[in-house]
């Protein structure tokens, strides 16, 4: 099966079917009448795209709002039911999938545990079988599926979306999980970074959003939203914060091949693989979480020192990007010590106009923020105005008489 190449970014007509469903999806205008005034476009032209959109189950119009001038208008909704995608998050130990319709509600999730070092056509077999199964909860046929998106801890090249070096399971470096999809679907699949995707969920519908979202799992990354849209880079490193070099001793190798990495002193990894050299019993990031509940001196010790660290590099991103919020993700982020300490390290090393009215918490939902970014990335291409444009002309041939 080939596959559909992206349209998020492609170009659109203004005033074209896909740009009058993309202003009725961001709730800019959702009356015909509203739609004139919005577009320039004449009443019956807005009847036509309307018309259109109906006819391919993407818009209902029901009951009445209130209008201008005093006549009461039918009010344009996007029809939720009318389809489905998929969100993929998949961690150094987790794999989990929600379902969500076209107004982003979850429908359905199903989570795994982590699938260790399998390669990545058997981890795509499995993801697709998740993705069938949590169809299958969501009471969704699989045929309503417009798109998929994943979420991976490792630098992503965009728009291509092959995978760049991760830093763990390194023999995925240069895969295209949406070329091994095609063997399952035709639906368009992205693969995103996961902190960006963090970004790109916790970023406010308003648009005017300046964040940093910082993910401290098993690695460390960040994602950055300006004025409401997520900046990738020039290729999509933008936010790859892990190989800033830092003092400390290193815990893990780093795949950059350089030894004081962020990532190889501080990350969850890192912070497991410390503590593990001490004798302690942990594997996984979520046993750092545990052990960090006992008050053990070295482990609090060794959780400070990391925040320390990340605190550091912090303060200097934050006063080179002034961002407004600095959301933290990831299941390290559940850990007191660790988030106190970069709390303390990054306000005491802020430019007092940086750190002004500059909020520090965690994202509103950590344990799904990744799942609702790739919900919102899935949307974006399944609903892009050039999407919808190309359907509404494969309607108006089926339409035309032959
Ligand atoms: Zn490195």
């Amino acid at each position: 099966m080939t596959h559909a190449p992206s349209l998020r970014d492609a170009d659109y007509a203004p005033g074209s079917t896909g740009d009058i469903f993309r202003l009725i999806r961001a709730g800019q205008a959702s009356s015909r009448s509203a739609l004139a005034r919005h577009t320039g476009l004449s009443p019956s032209t807005v009847g036509i795209r309307v018309e259109t959109l109906q006819r391919l189950g993407l818009v209902s119009e029901s009951g009445e709002q209130e209008s201008r001038g005093g006549r009461r208008a039918k009010r344009l909704l996007v029809a939720a039911e009318a389809g489905c995608v998929a969100a993929i998050d998949f961690g150094a130990h987790h794999l989990e999938i929600a379902v969500a319709d076209l107004d982003g509600t979850l429908l359905g999730t199903v989570s795994r545990s982590g699938l260790g070092d399998d390669s990545p056509s058997a981890v795509v077999a499995v993801m697709w079988e998740q993705v069938l199964a949590a169809l299958e909860k969501a009471g969704v046929e699989p045929a309503r599926l417009r798109g998929i998106a994943i979420s991976l801890p490792a630098p992503i090249e965009y728009p291509s979306g092959r995978v760049v070096f991760p830093s763990f399971m390194p023999s995925w470096h240069n895969v295209s999980l949406p070329a091994l999809f095609g063997e399952y679907t035709g639906v368009p699949v992205l693969v995103e970074n996961d902190a960006n995707l963090v970004a790109l969920a916790e970023a406010h519908p308003a648009g005017n959003d300046h964040l940093l979202a910082v993910i401290l799992g098993t690695r460390i990354g960040s994602g950055i939203v300006t004025e409401g849209r997520l900046q990738r880079g020039f290729n999509g490193a933008a936010g790859e914060i892990s190989h800033t070099s830092v003092g400390g001793v290193p815990a893990i190798s780093c795949i950059c091949g350089l030894d004081d990495c962020l990532e190889s002193v501080a990350s969850g990894g890192a912070i497991a693989a410390t503590l593990a050299a001490a004798g302690y019993d942990v594997t996984t990031t979520s046993d750092v979480i545990r052990l960090g509940r006992t008050a053990d001196p070295v482990v609090i010790a060794a959780l400070r020192e990391a925040g320390t660290r990340i605190g550091t590099v912090l303060a200097s991103v934050v006063n080179f990007f002034n961002p407004k919020r600095v959301v933290l993700g990831g299941t390290m982020s559940a850990s007191a010590p660790l988030v106190a300490a970069i709390r303390a390290e990054l306000f005491a090393r802020c430019l007092p106009i940086a750190a002004h009215d500059l909020d520090v918490s965690a994202a509103e939902d950590p344990a799904t923020a990744g799942l609702r970014g790739a919900v919102k990335l899935a949307l974006e291409e399944a609903l892009a105005p050039a999407r919808i444009d190309e359907l509404a002309r494969q309607d108006a041939q089926t339409a035309q008489p032959a």
